[in-house]
Order: C-alpha cells, then sequence, then structure tokens
C-alpha cells in the first residue's frame, strides 16, 4: 500500500510514454509498475498523461507586482525603472507576490522553482505555507562597496542558515550574488568562498545583454565568463542565468567548468538581450535548464509557452528545424533544473523526488501520434490537473488545495496603489 499510487497513464519515463503505475511514499516515487499499484489515494490515469513536475531554474517570483508597470523598454532603462519601483516593496509586498506567482507556477505543471529576490524570509514563508519547492537566494551585490558588501554577505548567510533544508527538504537556501557587473571581483571570490564553507551553490545572471559584457571587460579587462573562470568562481556547483553572450572559448570554459546554464528565452526576448547558443551548449555536454525570469519581464509563469519559445528560437538561431529536439527541450524544463541544483527529482524513476504532474488531454492534443510533442508545441498549461510535490497533492482538479487564490488576487490587486502613486 502506497501513500499515492497513480495507476496506468502514459508515463514519461526514459525519454518515452509507456504505459505504467506509479507509487508515492514520503517524498519520494517508491515504485514504477507494469500493474495497478494500491494506495491511501489512488489515481486512475488510464485516460491522463504523466509526466515529471517542472523545475523554473530561474525566476524572481514577487516581480508579479511590478507585471505591466514598465513596458516595451530595453533592459537599461527597464532595470532603472524596476530598482526604482523596488524600492517601493515592503516584505509583506513579497508575500503575496510570491503567492501569486506560485498559483500561476502550479496552474503550469511547475513543482520547483529557484528565486533570487529581496526580503526572502517571506518569500521562504510563501514557499512553506504553499507546499511548493524552491531554491532560495537572496540577492545581493556590493556595487564597489566594502562595507556594503560585507553586510549583503551576511544577510545571504544568515538566510541560508535560517532556511536551507526546512520544510521537510522543500527549501534549498543558496547565495545569490547579482552579476559580474554590480559585483566586484573581491566580493565575488569572498561569495564563493563562504558557499564552500557552507557547502551551497550559488546562482548569478552572467552575460545577459552585450552592454555587460562590455561594461563588464571596460572596468576589469576582461569578458565575464573568462572573469568569473580568473577567480575561481566557475564550478560545477554554480549556476548561471543566461549566458546569451558567449564568445567559442568562454563556452569551452564553461564545459570545463561543469557549471549550468539557465535559459530564459521569453524574457531575452522582451528585453531584446538576444539569443543563447543553447543548441551548441547541449552539443558541447552543458547541463541547460529552461527560466521564465520575473514575471516583469516575461509577463506570465507559464511553462508550456516558455518550451515552445525556448525550442522556436534556437530553431531560428541556427536556421535548423532539429537544433534542439522536443525531448531535449523537456528535458531542460525538467530533470536539468534539479540537476543543476544538486536535487534528485525531474525524472519518473525509483528514488526520484515525487514532483509530478498528471495532465488531461486538451483538444489541441489530438490527434494524439506522440504526447511529447503534444507538450512541447501544443499545450497551454490547462492541461495540468494534479500536482504532486514532494509526494503532497498541492492542486486537484486545477484547485490549489493550500492557499485561498481569491485572497491572494485581491491582495495584490490592492498592492498596485503603492507603485502608481
Ligand atoms: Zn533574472
Amino acid at each position: 500500500m502506497h501513500s499515492i499510487a497513480i495507476n496506468n497513464g502514459l508515463c514519461y519515463i526514459n525519454g518515452e510514454f509507456v504505459r505504467a503505475s506509479i507509487g508515492v511514499d514520503g517524498s519520494r516515487i517508491t515504485r514504477i509498475s507494469k500493474i495497478e499499484l494500491k494506495g491511501d489515494v489512488v489515481f486512475d490515469a488510464s485516460d491522463m498523461i504523466v509526466i515529471p513536475a517542472f523545475f523554473n531554474a530561474h525566476t524572481h517570483a514577487a516581480m508579479t507586482l511590478l507585471r505591466g508597470i514598465a513596458e516595451d523598454m530595453e533592459l537599461n532603462s527597464w532595470l532603472r525603472n524596476v530598482w526604482r519601483l523596488e524600492r517601493k516593496i515592503e516584505p509583506e509586498d513579497v508575500y503575496w507576490g510570491t503567492m501569486l506567482a506560485i498559483i500561476e507556477m502550479m496552474k503550469s505543471g511547475i513543482a520547483c522553482f529557484s528565486d533570487l529576490y529581496i526580503h526572502m524570509d517571506e518569500v521562504a514563508r510563501a514557499v512553506g505555507e504553499s507546499g511548493m519547492r524552491a531554491v532560495l537566494c537572496y540577492g545581493m551585490a556590493d556595487r564597489g562597496d566594502e562595507e556594503r558588501g560585507r553586510r549583503e554577505i551576511e544577510i545571504g548567510k544568515r538566510f541560508i542558515e535560517r532556511w536551507n533544508g526546512s520544510f521537510d527538504g522543500r527549501i534549498s537556501a543558496i547565495f545569490g550574488p547579482h552579476a559580474p557587473y554590480t559585483c566586484t571581483p573581491e566580493f565575488l571570490r569572498t561569495v564563493k568562498r563562504k558557499a564552500v564553507e557552507m557547502g551551497v551553490k550559488i546562482h548569478i545572471h552572467v552575460s545577459e545583454t552585450k552592454w555587460e559584457v562590455e561594461e563588464v571587460e571596460r572596468k576589469y579587462g576582461s569578458s565575464p565568463i573568462r572573469l568569473l573562470s580568473d577567480i575561481g568562481f566557475l564550478d560545477g556547483d554554480v549556476v548561471i542565468a543566461h549566458g546569451v553572450w558567449l564568445d567559442d572559448h568562454e563556452l569551452g570554459i564553461l564545459k570545463e567548468s561543469g557549471a549550468s546554464v539557465v535559459y530564459n528565452p521569453v524574457s531575452n526576448l522582451k528585453l531584446v538581450s538576444g539569443i543563447p547558443r543553447v543548441g551548441e551548449m547541449i552539443e558541447l555536454g552543458i547541463n541547460v535548464a529552461l527560466g521564465t525570469d520575473g514575471t516583469a519581464s516575461n509577463n506570465s509563469y507559464n511553462f508550456f509557452e516558455e518550451m515552445k519559445f525556448a525550442s522556436l528560437l534556437q530553431k531560428i538561431r541556427y536556421n535548423r528545424a532539429d537544433s534542439v529536439k522536443a525531448s531535449q527541450i523537456l528535458d531542460m524544463a525538467t530533470c536539468n533544473g534539479y540537476k543543476a541544483y544538486g536535487l534528485n527529482g525531474g525524472l519518473l524513476e525509483e528514488g526520484s523526488l515525487a514532483d509530478i504532474a498528471i495532465l488531461s488531454k486538451s483538444p489541441q492534443f489530438y490527434p494524439v501520434y506522440n504526447p511529447l510533442y503534444s507538450i512541447v508545441y501544443s499545450a497551454n498549461g490547462e492541461e495540468v490537473q494534479q500536482l504532486i510535490v514532494n509526494g503532497e497533492i498541492v492542486m486537484e482538479d486545477r484547485v490549489i488545495l493550500t492557499l485561498d487564490e481569491e485572497k491572494v488576487v485581491r491582495k495584490v490587486e490592492k498592492l498596485k496603489e503603492k507603485f502608481t502613486s
């Protein structure tokens, strides 16, 4: 008897859709079987599709608060606007903004997100209450000020000590220096040393725009990736968001280092940052995960939309329809995210974390020649019916069981007044 049994679904196992039943106990998948399983809770999935839930590997969840307020701007003017508005954000606002993000993410089949932002205790609180899984870090920068740098690291460190491993292991807390153009090399060296001491990963924005690469070259005489490599910052415990502007040599450095890259296609398009060389990264064996970035630059947390953009952009980048295949896109959206952050999940296999999405077949799935293509190219998210995170059912028939959706939406709409005044 399992705590949850998902019976006879068309399950994505080892890169194929096969008919199987899945048993869940505690936080893990404990059985994959050809025969029906018994459970305290049983889902008949005979007409459903079962996939590992998605991992949104780079976001600033509470930026839902600023969604739609700074539009049609390129990154630098967008950032100036956003940074001005962010000064008005108070801790509790971050809680509500994150809750709204979590609603959207759960409805899109996302079980885990990696967040870099401010007032992170409130993000952790929202994650804890909602049943979501998350990798969290305080977004810090010294901006050339040594004293500020010391304070920032102290906040980042305290956040990790307080939350890492909390809520039955649903929260991983790591370091999040903002970017090489807002953090000095000395600061980044200290962050790296602390991260190694504490045994935690690092999440950082790198080479998102051409401007940023030129700025770092002007300041330090080296491109961001070369700089990070030279100061001993890059290794398999680092996750780089974006990596849009990389030359051949930098791709080689990344591969050697074992660092992961998060591809954020919609945000890169919207802020006209560019199209990263994902096809080549995959060929080189670099682990590439998928992210939405914050909703102020996206503007949604719809991972089906993100997968489709991820695929189409690479086709155009290389002028080749098979430059990145649908199965590689689905891996980016699932197991590659877990792998980037050192979590054993994103796969339907025994021992894997029980983060599972059960999908119905919407009209746009038919005829179902291969569910893989329906999921990557034609689904819109309404298909996600049940979501299991860490072995707990958090959404059933698209109703989130762990929070009050109405209340969250009302609260966020009310907060609008603060940012427009
Ligand atoms: Zn970002």
